[in-house]
């Protein structure tokens, strides 16, 4: 049996997780979960997978959420705000630690986790962006492992040589005569409009993709291709590659998750239901495989697959991203922390959609280019960024 905590357990990736563990009550318990304020959704987690701990970040929210389960006679520890959920992240009971906390805020609780020496199940690509080589200093310092949960490093992950699924973020390539690392990406919802259209597009129509169901920010990204940009640094991190290791296909109907190629021209994909159950459970049953409750692909019925290459025009964030993994950890620090102050703006209809990339590249022009020594010094130039994107913002209201 083995004990999982589930960062943001309310969320997306925290629903598809718990559908995944209600399928095997026989090999996975929840130990711990936490989120940051849906009270509703965390106690009804609590009647259905009875953790033994539960921390909300804001204190309010917990504080309720702790009125609540002492009248029902719940056997349950709450915990509460920013240090409640690193002290759960941080307990060593677990054997699996899924990273499910959306953006910057997932980094402090799953550098605790790394602590442990444990399993993290990584979903919060935001965090790898930020700390990069440093997270990846910390796992190998405490013997931790890392196992892949967004769809596209599953299914590079899955391409690749048992050798390198168990040596995350030290692996070497070359060695394993992988030639490119095939990095697939629908386009979003608005791959098909006009350019001119763009300016006119709302935050409903960017949350509403079209093959995948997602948070909303994840969702803004996707439509930007930001996401395929915070995914690029996210596999150089994970698969400890160079940039030119890396090619973003577009692939619309998103049935072939990644690829890898080697070096006599054989291709290895991942293919499957866009439905992140699969990902998730090919990391908690790693190196087993489990029921994840997806069915298998009707290749009959799935038409046609086609595939072209990113238009930065239609993406710059995209291009952003891929100049900013080029300069470093600097620049990808400022990049992710822009974008997320931009993305909740245009969530919030402040900010219009094209105003994204103008708000990250404004960041990026004013950012200080140098490399960062310890966890600290990001989470400042990270603070930074957010003041400049925040001062940006409001300057165009
Ligand atoms: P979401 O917005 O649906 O859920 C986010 C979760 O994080 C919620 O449970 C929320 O309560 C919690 N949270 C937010 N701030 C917190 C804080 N300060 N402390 C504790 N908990 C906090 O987001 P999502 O779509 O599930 O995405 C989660 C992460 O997984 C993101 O980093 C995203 O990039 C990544 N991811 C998501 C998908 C997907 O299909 N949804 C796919 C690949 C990767
Ligand atoms: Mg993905």
């Amino acid at each position: 049996m083995k004990a999982i905590t589930l960062l943001g357990a309310t969320g997306s990736i925290g629903t598809s997780t718990l559908d995944v563990l209600s399928r095997h009550p026989e090999k996975f318990s929840l130990y711990a979960a936490c989120a940051q304020r849906n009270v509703e959704k965390m106690l009804e987690i609590i009647l259905k997978f009875k953790p033994k701990k539960v921390a909300l970040s804001n204190e309010q929210a917990a504080l309720v959420l702790k009125d609540k389960v002492l009248s029902l006679h719940l056997d349950v520890e709450i915990l509460r705000g920013e240090s409640g959920v690193i002290e759960l992240a941080a307990d060593p009971k677990a054997d699996i630690v899924v990273g499910a906390i959306v953006g910057a805020a997932g980094l402090k609780p799953l550098l605790a986790a790394v602590k442990n020496g444990g399993t993290i199940a990584l979903a919060n690509k935001e965090a790898l962006v930020m700390s990069g080589r440093l997270f990846f200093d910390e796992v190998r310092k405490y013997g931790a492992r890392v196992l892949p949960v967004d769809s596209e490093h599953s299914a590079i992950f899955q391409s690749l040589p048992y050798a390198i699924q168990t040596n995350l973020g030290y692996c070497n390539l070359k060695e394993h005569k992988v030639d490119k690392i095939l990095l697939t990406g629908s386009g979003g919802p608005f791959r098909n409009k006009k350019l001119e259209e763009l300016c006119h597009v709302t935050a409903k129509q960017a949350v509403a993709h079209p093959v995948w169901s997602m948070g909303p920010k994840i969702s803004v990204d996707s439509a930007t291709m930001m996401n395929k940009g915070l995914e690029f640094i996210e596999a150089r991190y994970l698969f400890n590659a160079t940039d030119a290791d890396i090619k973003v296909v577009i692939h619309p109907q998103s049935v072939i998750h990644s690829m890898v190629s080697y070096i006599d021209g054989a291709v290895m994909a991942q293919l499957g239901k866009p439905d992140m159950r699969t990902p998730i459970a090919v990391a908690l049953g790693f190196p087993d495989r489990i029921h994840s409750g997806v069915g298998a692909l009707d290749f009959a019925s799935l038409g046609e697959l086609t595939f072209k290459d990113p238009d930065y025009e239609r993406y710059p964030c995209l291009k952003l991203a891929m100049q900013s993994s080029e300069k470093g950890q600097a620049a990808t620090v400022a990049l992710n922390a822009a974008n997320e102050i931009a993305v909740a703006a245009f969530l919030e209809d402040r900010l219009r959609y094209l105003d994204i990339s103008q708000v990250v590249s404004s960041v990026l022009d004013k950012t200080n280019i140098c490399e960062y020594s310890s966890i600290d010094e990001i989470l400042e130039a990270d603070k930074v960024a957010r003041e400049l994107a925040d001062s940006i913002i409001r300057s165009h209201e």
